[in-house]
C-alpha cells in the first residue's frame, strides 16, 4: 500500500504516533491515538510576511493541479459542444439548454468521482500536504459542545482554506454571540476584523459577476468562457494575498 509509507505523524510530542485516519467531531480534527486536536493548515505568520512574488509562487505550487483539472474539464466541454453544434438540425434555443445540461452533467460526474475517491476518509485526505500544528483541545471537552460546530461552520467561510482558531491560545473551542467570538479555553473575546469581511464580500461579488458572463457566453456561443479559469486564478490569487496581509481578529478584554 502506497499510503502506509507516508502516514502523518501526530505533532503532540508525548504521542508522536503515525496515523492514517482521524477523528472528526464538531468541525475539529483529532489524533486517533491521544485524542488531542490537530490544527490543520493554520494561518502561519510566515504567510503574512511574504512578498507578492513569494506568495504567488507558493499559491501556484499548491493550487496548480486544481486549475489544470478545471481547464481540462472546460476543454472537454468545448469539444463536446463543437461536436453538437455541427448537427445543424437542432434549433438555436435548444442548443443553449443542451450546453447547460452538458455542463451540469460533466460537473456532476467530476463531483461523484472526487467524492468516491475521498469519501472513505475525507477528513484525513484533507490533511495531506498541509502544515499541521498541535492543537490545545481534547476530544472529551468538545464531545458534547454542539455550539462549536455552528461557530466553526461560519468561520470556515471567512477563513478560506485556513483553520480558524483563538488568536490568543489557538483553541478551536469557540462560541459565537452575534458578532463576538468567545474562546472556551482562555475566555478571551474577539471580533473578526471588518477589513477581512470586506475582502470576502468583494471576492464573492467578483465571482458572481464572472459567473454571469460565463452563463451569457454560453448562450452567445463565444469562447469567452475559455478565459474563465485564468481569470478565476488571478482573482483567487490576489484576494488570497490581500486576505493574508490583513489582520484577522480584533482581540477584546478577556
Ligand atoms: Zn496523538
Ligand atoms: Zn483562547
Amino acid at each position: 500500500m502506497k499510503h502506509s509509507l507516508n502516514k502523518i505523524i501526530c505533532p503532540h510530542s508525548n504521542c508522536a504516533k503515525p496515523f492514517d485516519k482521524v477523528i472528526y467531531h464538531h468541525g475539529i480534527v483529532f489524533c486517533p491515538h491521544c485524542q488531542k486536536s490537530l490544527l490543520i493548515n493554520p494561518f502561519l505568520p510566515e504567510l503574512e510576511k511574504m512578498t507578492f512574488r513569494q506568495f504567488a509562487r507558493r499559491f501556484i505550487k499548491t493550487q496548480w493541479k486544481l486549475y489544470a483539472d478545471a481547464m481540462i474539464i472546460f476543454a472537454i466541454f468545448i469539444a463536446i459542444v463543437e461536436v453538437i453544434a455541427n448537427f445543424d438540425k437542432i434549433n438555436l434555443g435548444s442548443v443553449f439548454w443542451i450546453k447547460l445540461s452538458l455542463m451540469a452533467l460533466i460537473l456532476l460526474g467530476v463531483g461523484i468521482y472526487f467524492m468516491e475517491k475521498n469519501l472513505q476518509n475525507y477528513h484525513y485526505y484533507k490533511l495531506k500536504n498541509k502544515p499541521i500544528l498541535k492543537g490545545v483541545d481534547t476530544y472529551n471537552l468538545v464531545k458534547d459542545d454542539f455550539e462549536i460546530s455552528v461557530t466553526l461552520e461560519d468561520l470556515k467561510v471567512k477563513f478560506n482554506t485556513f483553520a480558524p482558531c483563538c488568536p490568543n491560545c489557538h483553541s478551536q473551542r469557540l462560541h459565537q454571540k452575534i458578532d463576538k467570538f468567545h474562546c472556551q479555553n482562555c475566555h478571551h473575546q474577539f471580533i473578526i476584523s471588518p477589513k477581512l469581511n470586506n475582502i470576502n464580500t468583494h471576492h464573492l461579488v467578483i465571482i458572481y459577476v464572472l459567473m454571469f458572463f460565463i452563463i451569457r457566453s454560453l448562450s452567445d456561443g463565444s469562447y469567452l468562457m475559455l478565459l474563465f479559469i485564468p481569470i478565476l486564478f488571478l482573482v483567487n490569487l490576489s484576494s488570497q494575498y490581500y486576505w493574508c496581509k490583513t489582520p484577522k481578529w480584533k482581540l477584546q478584554s478577556p
